[in-house]
């Protein structure tokens, strides 16, 4: 369903993926793990062009593109293809959570504003903030403005949503609320491709970890292939450095 095949990303001279090969079928939950700097958050935003690979090639469903030669249509209905959830949230500080999630629906999908506006409060109880549709970013904890920020992620009924580190910038006391979200919507079969420094979460929740290591994948499994029998030495290093 989701196909990245040799992908190149370069920043300047520095070549940060080194030919990525990754598949992601409908439903997987992937966590993407390894050292910082390996290049996971880069291939995370590769897979909708927010940073766009200077070769290989990005397929989600029945759109494939060529990276080197994507044409701007075509940029823009992958990205419709998938949503995205940021480490800093990137909630709209002057909307509050209903029209935040609202508002991809009502701009971007154009349906009308009654039923655009009884979806996002349906999800916004699916986060457990039914109580916080009128409230503005600077009024939430981390933690909710996270959920806000997954529920307009849902709200646009993507083919995958793909999560940058979303709880590297809580509080440790607000990590859990946003997991247990991630955990039920996974349950619930939505693809998630997940850049995550939470290797318990990883091991719990997803159906498949996969190693980065200085622009490459290292190793991918089932998290018992990972965590409890990693092959290759570099994945037991950077394991064994964490226990
Ligand atoms: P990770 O998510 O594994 O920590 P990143 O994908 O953020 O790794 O970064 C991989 C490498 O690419 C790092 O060396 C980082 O410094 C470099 N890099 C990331 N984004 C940029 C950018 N916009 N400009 C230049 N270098 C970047």
């Amino acid at each position: 369903m989701i196909r990245l095949t040799n992908i190149h990303k370069y920043f300047g001279k520095t070549h940060v993926l080194k030919g990525i090969d990754l598949t992601v079928g409908k439903g997987d939950v992937v966590a993407i793990i390894g050292p910082s700097g390996s290049g996971k958050t880069t291939l995370l935003r590769c897979i909708n062009l927010l940073e766009r690979p200077q070769d290989g090639e990005v397929t989600i469903g029945s759109l494939h593109v060529r990276c080197g030669a994507a044409k701007k249509s075509e940029m823009t209905l992958l990205r419709r293809k998938t949503a995205m959830v940021f480490q800093q949230y990137n909630l709209f500080r002057h909307k509050t959570s209903l029209e935040n999630v609202m508002e991809g629906l009502v701009v971007v999908q154009k349906m009308p504003k009654e039923e655009a506006r009884r979806r996002s409060l349906e999800l916004l109880e699916k986060v457990g903030l039914s109580g916080k549709a009128d409230a503005y970013p600077s009024a939430l904890s981390g933690g909710q403005q996270q959920r806000v920020g997954i529920a307009r992620a849902l709200a646009i009924n993507p083919e995958v949503i793909l999560f940058d580190e979303p709880t590297s910038a809580l509080d440790p006391e607000l990590v859990g609320e946003v997991l247990a979200v991630m955990r039920d919507i996974a349950r619930e079969g939505v693809t998630m491709i997940v850049v995550t420094h939470e290797l318990n979460f990883a091991r719990e929740v997803s159906s498949r970890v996969v190693f980065m290591d200085e622009g490459k994948i290292v190793e991918q499994g089932t998290p018992r292939d990972v965590f409890d029998h990693p092959q290759e030495e570099r994945t037991k290093r950077f394991l064994s450095r964490l226990n």
